[in-house]
């Protein structure tokens, strides 16, 4: 019997929203499991969603001065182990080399679980003089932490990512790459994934081991859980310290350089399913997406359809959008529920009475609108509704993020808000680590970050009653 492959159905958000979103990473054939387990294979449409993401990221990067760099993936024992606070952070999630062929290693080595001490060993042997500075290293790799529960894009043992690097003659200038980078982040989720961040420092208790802070953009997705979107760190001297990085300074003596580093992950593919996704599957930023629009011809064995959808696949293409048409013999119903499952912003309908009328119908992916387009428009018409598009994705995030914001002044309060709407629950806090545990063992939270963007709720904290320090966010976590 013939395989027909077949759009297969997808369980409902409302029904179960893991078991919604693992079923669009399988069907939209956006990864799919390895026989190595806890790790996850992109498939050619993932990646290629990657890649739109690197791409535009890259170039901002590159705007500010950053090069890029490739580093080993393994780490002697010795040289991870420098900084105690670093390799105390990720000593449960490291794996490790013992074998070279079949000969036992002298010293064990690391796979990455990020780079820093790779960064500074290199540095220290570099560097010499305050004229090199600063030094605005990134990479491209791909990194491994032994997770123990594994999902696809938002925790797996392996993922791809992007890690800044760089070295500062002060800390003024260190503290402000740091701010940069997470401004950078912020507006790559805004602009490009249409996901409004919230922006703050993390705790003591979630910040980066070994770093002296850490900075976040936090989102909310659909099922009003939230998700750590990127972060960037500053780490003082600290790091140079312990892997003795040095220059000499325009005072002529030794000096440490002060140090940052900042990431984004494969994650983000995540985020970008459960920001925007719906029971049809997914739903890709124009900007992210690796179709942005597809043709498909109605009735295309009658004559003239199949040359006409052609010629309109030309036309878009011309204008530097990436499109695709379908001239398979797979039905119309399938086409479209294939396109609707892969996320495509727009879709253009093509068929002998539209050849007739010059015009076809183009279909939003985010809201199912059908408008009628002139054939001699297309050059503005579809610019300008890949547009509208990514800004409709931008304005229903935005107010999913901004209904789900909830403030609370207690424990008690938070938790039955959480119950009740999920989101991010906003209390005052005194800045003691004991009241951030007793949020998460009375109230099921993790503190998310202390946004920039403080408000005076009350004057005290919500979990032990003693003066507040800041306005912290909480929630529920992926
Ligand atoms: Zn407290």
């Amino acid at each position: 019997m013939a395989k027909e492959k077949k759009v297969e159905q997808i369980t409902d958000m409302e029904t179960d929203f893991a078991q919604w979103y693992t079923d669009i990473c399988r069907k939209a054939e956006l990864v799919e499991y390895a026989s190595v387990k806890g790790f996850t294979i992109l498939r050619p449409y993932g990646f290629a969603i990657w890649e739109n993401m690197q791409q535009i990221m890259d170039g901002e990067f590159k705007k500010t001065g950053h090069v890029n760099v490739a580093m080993p993936v393994l780490i002697p024992e010795s040289l991870l182990k420098k900084e105690g606070e670093l390799v105390n952070g990720f000593a449960p999630e490291v794996a490790w080399v013992t074998m070279g062929g079949s000969e036992p290693l002298e010293e064990r080595l690391a796979f990455r679980p990020t780079s820093e001490t790779m960064f500074c060993d290199h540095w220290s042997r570099v560097l010499h003089s305050y004229r090199e500075l600063p030094m605005l290293y990134n990479q491209w790799c791909s990194v491994i932490r032994w997770e123990k529960t594994t999902r696809p894009f938002l925790r797996s043992r392996e993922f791809w990512w992007q890690e800044g690097h760089t070295i500062h003659e002060t800390a003024e200038e260190a503290q402000a790459e740091t701010e940069q980078q997470l401004n950078c982040y912020a507006d790559f989720f805004e602009n490009v994934l249409a996901i409004p961040v919230v922006r703050g420092r993390k705790t003591d208790k979630e910040k980066f081991a070994g770093a002296e802070a850490t900075y976040t953009v936090e989102c909310l997705m659909k099922d009003h859980k939230a998700l750590q979107g990127a972060t960037s760190h500053y780490f003082g001297d600290k790091f140079s310290r312990a892997y003795d990085v040095t220059f000499t300074g325009r005072d002529n003596k030794l000096q440490y350089p002060f140090q940052t580093s900042w990431g984004s992950t494969t994650r983000m593919i995540g985020a970008v399913i459960m920001a925007h996704g719906d029971n049809n599957g997914l739903v890709l930023p124009p900007k992210i997406a690796p179709i942005q629009v597809i043709v498909v011809p109605i009735a295309a064995h009658k004559p003239g359809v199949s040359e006409k959808a052609q010629e309109l696949l030309d036309q878009i293409k011309a204008l530097g959008i990436r499109a695709q048409a379908d001239f398979s013999d797979n039905s119309m119903g399938w086409k479209c529920a294939q396109y609707e499952m892969k996320g495509v912003p727009v879709r253009l309908e093509l068929g002998p009475r539209d050849i007739e009328n010059n015009v076809c119908v183009a279909v939003r992916r985010d809201n199912g609108e059908k408008v009628q387009v002139s054939l001699e428009e297309l050059e503005i018409a579809i610019p300008a509704l890949l547009d509208a598009v990514q800004q409709g994705l931008y304005d229903a995030a935005k107010k999913n993020l901004e209904e789900h914001i909830y403030a609370a002044k207690s424990i008690e309060e938070a938790k039955q808000l959480q119950a009740e709407h999920g989101g991010f629950i906003k209390t005052m806090w005194c800045g003691d680590e004991a009241c951030e545990l007793k949020m998460k063992e009375e109230g099921g939270m993790s503190s998310r970050c202390i946004p920039f963007r403080q408000e005076q709720l009350s004057e005290v904290c919500a979990c032990c009653g003693k003066p507040a320090k800041h306005m912290i966010y909480w929630g529920v976590a992926y």
